[in-house]
Order: structure tokens, then sequence, then C-alpha cells
């Protein structure tokens, strides 16, 4: 098989479901059937022996759709994944609902988290005390916010009680289009704010996806990214490893983090460098 230098791993399984309801969001106390859980947890450990069987360094974000670390699977792939010489980094996309105790079995210098804090779901003394608590058991992490109106108080109020060296990250809001003095406020709490303010313009631009970056699914279908809907191959039977090749963007813009972060011209790798996939930047606190 094919073996490219390095590889990283943006992995979505069939899970579709949270125990949060987000007005903002499609999977909101969604519940999956106990089909598409086994069918969930089965992907979940072909992915990660796969993963294991590897001889290249590798790194890994969960993307869920919902929030996978209310599942077992998804906490003990996080730990088995951490121990593994060749992973370089394993993070995942989390509400920060579930207790944090199954932490203390990881390797914390490769497992990281994305946190995103949802005011409405979860109170500001409740998620700030998790907040603590990943610091205190030494977690790289960073918290964020979807950069709605109402989200403002409290992410302020967040900004104010978060540690410094937590980065806070604002997203835009969905559709959102932000006048110049409310985004002047919102980078106020997230100084790079005006990364995701408007989407980047990408049609024919370097992108590291499909080369040294790809989306895999449950199936183990691979796809340059989570935008790009042109499957390149299958990760387990070696197809996806022989098509990785540098390709230009073919869509007109990209409006996600987990997509631009690795359009080349925006240079993300050198301000993010050390903490691309939970969202780090490299000069943090400033
Ligand atoms: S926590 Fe995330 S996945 Fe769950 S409802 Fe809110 S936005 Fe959706
Ligand atoms: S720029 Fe965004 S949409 Fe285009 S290929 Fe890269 S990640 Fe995908």
């Amino acid at each position: 098989m094919r073996k490219p230098p390095e590889l990283t791993i943006l992995y979505r399984g069939p899970l579709a479901s949270c125990d949060y309801d987000c007005a903002y969001c499609p999977f909101a106390k969604r519940r999956d059937s106990p089909a598409r859980l086994r069918a969930d947890r089965d992907a979940l450990a072909r992915f990660t022996t796969w993963v294991a069987a590897q001889d290249f360094p590798i790194s890994v974000l969960f993307t869920p759709w919902g929030e996978g670390l209310v599942r077992s699977w998804y906490r003990t792939a996080m730990v088995e994944l951490s121990r593994l010489a060749h992973v370089r980094r394993v993070a995942v996309q989390t509400n920060l609902s579930t207790r944090l105790a199954w932490l203390a079995d990881a390797d914390l210098g490769t497992l990281a988290l994305w946190a995103t804090y949802h005011p409405g779901q979860v109170a500001h003394d409740r998620f700030l005390a998790k907040c603590r608590e990943l610091h205190a058991r030494g977690v790289r992490f960073s918290v964020g916010v979807v950069g709605l109106p109402g989200h403002l108080a409290p992410a302020r109020r967040l900004r104010a009680e978060l540690l410094s060296e937590v980065y806070l990250w604002v997203n835009a809001a969905e559709g959102h289009v932000y006048t110049d003095d409310e985004a002047a406020v919102w980078a106020e709490i997230d100084p790079l704010f005006g990364y995701s303010r408007t989407p980047h313009r990408s049609l024919g631009l370097p992108c590291r996806t499909g080369h040294t970056v790809v989306s895999v699914d449950g199936d183990g279908t691979v796809r340059r990214c989570h935008f790009v809907t042109e499957t390149i191959g299958n990760l387990y039977d070696g197809s996806a490893l022989r098509a990785l090749r540098p390709r230009p963007c073919p869509l007109p813009v990209c409006d996600c983090h987990i997509g631009y972060v690795h359009l080349e011209p925006l240079d993300l790798y050198r301000t993010f460098a050390g903490g691309l996939l939970e969202r780090v930047p490299a000069a943090w606190p400033r």
C-alpha cells in the first residue's frame, strides 16, 4: 500500500445525535436508533484499528454530527489513539457535557479538545468549571462560541473568567452578515474573528485537503474535505492513499474553519502551528 509521509484525517461516522438542543443546529436533541449507534461504534472500531496498523504519522480530528463524547466508544478511541506513538494528535469537537475522568487514561501530549460553549444549553458556572477542570488536568483545548447577538454577553463573561492561557474562538453565525462595528466587538473577544467573519474565496486555490488532509466517513469513503462531495477512494482498500496528490479547491468559497485552515494562501498552518486541529493559535496567550 502506498504510504504518505504524513496524514491528517477528519473523521465523521454515522452518529447524528446530540444531548443538547441548540436552535441553530439540525442535530439538536436528535436520537440515533440502536442500529445506527451500533453501526457508529463498529465503524469507529474499524477506523481506530486501521490507524493503529499504520506506520506513518497520523493526526485525527473527530467532527461528529452531534456529540461523540457522550458515547463510550469515542472516549475509548480518543484514549487508544492518544497512546499510539505514530499518532501526533487526536482531537474532537465537543460540547463538553460529558464527565472528564476518562481523560486520566489518555496521553495528554497527544490528545486535545475543541470545545464549544452553547449558552442556553449549559449554565455559565458549569461550563467554566469544566474548562477549569480541563486546565487542572493538563488537557490542551480551545473553547468557542457561535457569534450570535444573544451570545455576546455570555461570551464576554466567559472570556473574562477563563484563564488567559485558553483561547476563545468565535465562529461567524451561518448566514449572518457582520457590520464593521459588530465584527470589531467580536474581535475584542477573538482577535482572529476576521478569518471567520466572511467566507474565503477558494476556487482554484491550493488547499492541502486531498493531499495531506482527508475526510473519512464510517464506510471508509474518503473525500478531500467535508464540503466537496466527490470521493477520492476508500481508506481500507488503499485506493484513497494512492490517490493523494495536490489539487486546487473546486468550490467557490470555503466558510468553515475545519476547511479553510488547510487553504494554503491563508497561511493558517503558521498561525495555528502546534494546535491546528484543536484550534489553538501558536502565539497564545498574546
Ligand atoms: S451541542 Fe453541537 S451538535 Fe449538539 S445541538 Fe448544539 S450545535 Fe448541535
Ligand atoms: S478550500 Fe475548503 S472547500 Fe475547498 S477543498 Fe479546501 S477545505 Fe474543501
